[in-house]
Formats: C-alpha cells, structure tokens, sequence
C-alpha cells in the first residue's frame, strides 16, 4: 500500500527548528560524555546506577560547560525536572477512578464490534501471547469458591443457550458435540 505523506502543519519551518535543537542538544550531550568522565554515583542522591546527564537550569540554551550539568540518576532526573512531582499531583481522585472504570465496562457491554474492526485486532494480536497468560491461578481459592457460589443456581435462558448454540456452531462448522 502506498502512504502518502500528508503535511499537517509539522514540516518545513517548525519541524527543522525542532530538529536543529534536538541535535544540537544531542551534539552537546556526546561532547560533555566524550569530554568529561561519568561518575559512578548519582549527584543528588549518591546512589550507585546509571547516571544521566542533567542541566541544571531550566530552560535552555544549553552550553558546553560540565558546571552547567550534573550526572544523576533516571529517578533523580524526574525529579529535578519535576516530572515525578506533576505526576504525582495529577492522579485522579477517586470519583474520576470510578466513573472511568465504569466507561471501560460500559463500552462494549452489549455491543458487537464490527467485522473491520475484529478482523484489525485479530491481525493485531496474531503471534503475540493470550491476554491471559500468567493470570493462571492469581486468584486465591477464597475468591475461587465466592465466585463459584455467585454462580451456583444460576442458570442460562432458553434464548441464550440457543445463542450458544450458534456460537459454536458458527466456530467449530457444525462439528460440535459430534465426534470426528
Ligand atoms: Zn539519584
């Protein structure tokens, strides 16, 4: 299939300047790396990992000046840039938590996707591992056995066992509760 490539405002002017400060940021990442010997201890909070190259004063321009920068660690560097803190100070109250679960049940409760978008997730999910691989016995048998007595006495209606029935029918061609 052929993609043709549509511009939406992100080529040209905007995109190249983008770029420039990029490799440019880039350039003087490899240059301090080359230049200056990484430590083996973060500056903030002195523990042993894999250290980052940090500048120290937000925003920009960057230099070539080691005094501008500072080695730290991945979760020292969130930090100090203050993406834990916005993380932390953006999670959902427990209303929104709610009402978002219940969206995600709602969704596709009752609903059929369509054959385009079956035929999508199917190509989509081919080769790759069940979603519920590794969920095998997560559950204790407390809740095993509280599951089992909701379902006891419960019983199927004359309408869906015959949907069953066509389920089955359609999946396995009609060979269904017969022997090969
Ligand atoms: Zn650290």
């Amino acid at each position: 299939m052929n993609r043709v490539k549509v511009c939406i405002g992100m080529c040209g002017e905007n995109s190249s300047r983008w770029k420039g400060e990029l490799a440019k940021k880039n350039a003087i990442h490899m240059y301090l790396k080359r230049h200056y010997l990484m430590p083996e201890y973060c500056e903030i909070c002195g523990e042993r990992k894999k250290l980052y190259l940090s500048y120290k004063h937000h925003p920009q321009p960057y230099t070539r000046d080691i005094k501008d920068y500072q080695w730290v660690c991945a979760r020292c560097h969130m930090i100090f840039d203050g993406r834990l803190q916005m993380f932390k100070g953006r999670r959902h109250t427990e209303e929104t938590k709610r009402k978002m679960s219940l969206n995600n049940k709602r969704t596709m409760l009752g609903k059929h996707q369509s054959e385009e978008a079956r035929r999508k997730m199917s190509i989509a999910h081919k080769g790759k591992p069940s979603h519920r691989k590794g969920k095998h016995g997560m559950l204790s048998q407390e809740t095993l056995r509280k599951m089992s007595e909701a379902q006891t006495g419960r019983k199927h209606s004359e309408e869906t066992k015959q949907k069953m029935r066509e389920t089955q029918r359609k999946r396995f061609g009609g060979v269904y509760n017969e022997r090969c």
